[in-house]
């Protein structure tokens, strides 16, 4: 993923009080590759990637960021910003019923969608609203609408197949204003491609029902083909809004970003799950750390900002440096690692983290880090600063004093061992062969 290629160039690149032009061009290779993998549009990448270079060359560094840090700041800000913001309004019109016509390609999700948008408008915004069934194409259509109106208690208006789409939803139209329904959703018919005939009919379906809004359905696995699709049909219709479907997959929804830049249009909604009441409001920032596949980096990295102190921060940096990292500044960390919040959660937010097999049912031991505190703490000055000189005896004491055993004692400094002996491998290495990311 992404994070894992800009963590070694985030890395090289820390220390310096300025973004470089050179700086940023290494990191907007890595950024660009990661667009284009999640499915972004080419030409989309190749503006958005511009526009960043030209803000973050330049920029002076937050005194509690690295400069690889603040580079992926300005990056998911105006990935945020390019996605628009958040967008979950629906039209009211002023004589009701409000009429919204749902469109798409065939599978994208348009019937299921129509069903939930529906339960949305009931459940949150108290609405009363009646479904038209106007796909008379597709086999078993009109009764797939009707079962997901059964579910929801609400009334289905259809015509059957033999009557025209357009004519459907006219009279549906009437039935609604005289029986009081305020919001008509009415589900169209797809194709597998677009083509004329299905447009022409939209479009006449347009002339007469007048919609108060018209929404794409897209289903966010569409890779570069959401492009075109989003292009023709907000052309010949122009759309009014997008609900990106079958986010709960394991797409990255690059088609969001790229759908959003050809048509202006808002993103309202996301579907994440094939139930009634898996629509959700459309988050701009979460999509933006999604596409970037980053987790929550920037959250992490803000977390890391209001708790880490920063004059300690760097101060233990430039002991990691000098490898002469002490258990007190050990612990020391340790406590600023708690600062930021349950370790568990902490770890959640580490990119990849959720990936690793094995780890998702990791409970991380809160306890453990206790233990290892009393540990350091029972030690005497002379121990922490030189760890070698603890023999068995002090050990015992040691373990005793903390209420612990030899083991862990034993267990703690082992790894101390290591850690310091990585620190020295890192900051001996040459500039550029240096992993990882610093955290916090
Ligand atoms: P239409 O041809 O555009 O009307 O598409 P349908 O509403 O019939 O949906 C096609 C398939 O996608 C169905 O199996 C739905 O259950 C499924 N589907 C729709 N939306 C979602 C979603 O948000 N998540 C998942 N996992 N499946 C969805
Ligand atoms: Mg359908």
């Amino acid at each position: 993923g992404l994070s894992e290629r800009l963590q070694s160039v985030m890395s090289k690149i820390r220390g310096k009080g300025k973004v470089t032009e050179a700086d940023v061009k290494e990191m907007m290779r890595e950024v660009r590759l990661a667009l284009l993998e999640a499915d972004v549009n080419f030409k989309v990448v190749k503006d958005f990637v511009k526009r960043v270079s030209e803000r973050a060359v330049g920029q002076e560094v937050l005194k509690s960021l690295t400069p690889g840090q603040q580079v992926i700041k300005v990056v998911k800000e105006e990935l945020t910003e390019l996605m628009g913001g958040e967008q979950s309004k629906i039209a009211v019109a002023s004589r009701p019923p409000t009429v919204i016509m749902m469109v798409g390609l065939q599978g994208a999700g348009k019937t299921t969608t129509t069903g939930k948008l529906a339960n949305l408008l009931r459940k949150r915004y108290n609405r009363n609203p009646m479904l038209v069934a106007a796909d008379i194409y597709r086999p078993a259509a009109i009764k797939q609408l009707e079962t997901l109106g059964k579910q929801l208690n609400m009334p289905v208006f259809s015509l059957g197949d033999q009557v025209s789409p357009v004519e459907i939803a006219k009279q549906a139209i009437e039935k609604a204003k005289e029986e009081h329904y305020d919001y008509v959703l009415i589900d169209t018919a797809g194709r597998l491609h677009i083509d004329e005939t299905l447009m022409d009919e939209l479009k006449q379906m347009k002339e007469i029902a007048k919609p108060d809004e018209i929404f794409l359905v897209v289903d966010a696995m569409t890779g570069q083909d959401a492009v075109n699709v989003a292009q023709s049909f907000h052309e010949q219709l122009g759309i009014t809004g997008v609900i990106l479907t079958k986010l709960d997959g394991d797409t990255r929804g690059g088609a969001a970003l790229s759908i959003r830049a050809v048509t202006n249009t808002p993103i309202k909604f996301v579907g994440m799950g094939e139930k009634l009441d898996a629509l959700e409001p459309f988050h701009p920032e979460r999509m933006a750390s999604r596409i970037l596949g980053m987790g929550d980096v920037l959250t992490l990295i803000e977390k890391a900002q209001a708790a880490v102190d920063e004059e300690k921060a760097k101060e233990l940096e430039q002991k990691m440096r000098t490898a002469t990292f002490t258990l007190d500044d050990f612990l020391e960390q340790l406590g600023q690692v708690r600062k930021l919040g349950p370790l568990d959660e902490i770890l959640k937010m580490i990119p990849g983290f959720h990936k690793i097999k094995g780890l998702n049912n990791l409970q991380i031991d809160e306890k453990q880090i206790s233990r290892v505190e009393a540990i350091i703490r029972s030690m005497t000055k002379e121990e922490k600063m030189h760890p070698e000189i603890i023999n068995g005896s002090r050990k015992k004491r040691i373990a005793k004093g903390s209420g612990t055993s030899v083991q862990e004692v034993n267990r703690l400094l082992k790894q101390f061992d290591e850690m310091k002996k990585m620190m020295k491998m890192m900051t001996n290495m040459p500039k550029g062969k240096k992993k990882g990311f610093k955290f916090p």
